[in-house]
């Protein structure tokens, strides 16, 4: 289909692989468009957002670690104590026995985990 770049943050675009959009069926003339509307939902998509972090009302808020990347989860084995057995902040060593722990916060410095 003939459409141009600005077709996808347009108000007009069908998002529909057999019509461009509502005004031009078979997509614009030449490499710009005349009835370009920009779509308000669709600029709000570009805003730069990271990985674990969405915007809500202009906030950004910081989702769940159900949504963090490989990445940041292996990033948490170099300094979680989970798997580090220290605190981040004040290096304090905590308790071995994990296995009915939920929490991390640290009882030396304060530290308060909200990554689980
Ligand atoms: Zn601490």
């Amino acid at each position: 289909m003939p459409k141009i770049p600005e077709c996808d943050r347009c108000l007009l675009y069908s998002h529909n692989p057999h019509l461009v959009c509502v005004v031009h069926p078979t997509g614009p003339q030449g490499d710009s468009c005349l009835d370009f509307r920009l779509d308000p939902n669709a600029e709000a998509e570009e805003l730069w957002q990271p990985e674990r972090a969405s915007y809500y009302n202009g906030e950004l808020i910081v989702q769940p670690q159900q949504h963090w990347t490989r990445e940041q989860q292996l990033e948490l084995i170099n300094w979680h104590p989970m798997f580090t057995g220290r605190c981040p902040q004040c290096n304090a060593e905590f308790d071995r026995d994990w296995s009915a722990r939920v929490h991390w916060d640290c009882p030396e410095c304060g530290w308060m985990d909200d990554t689980v």
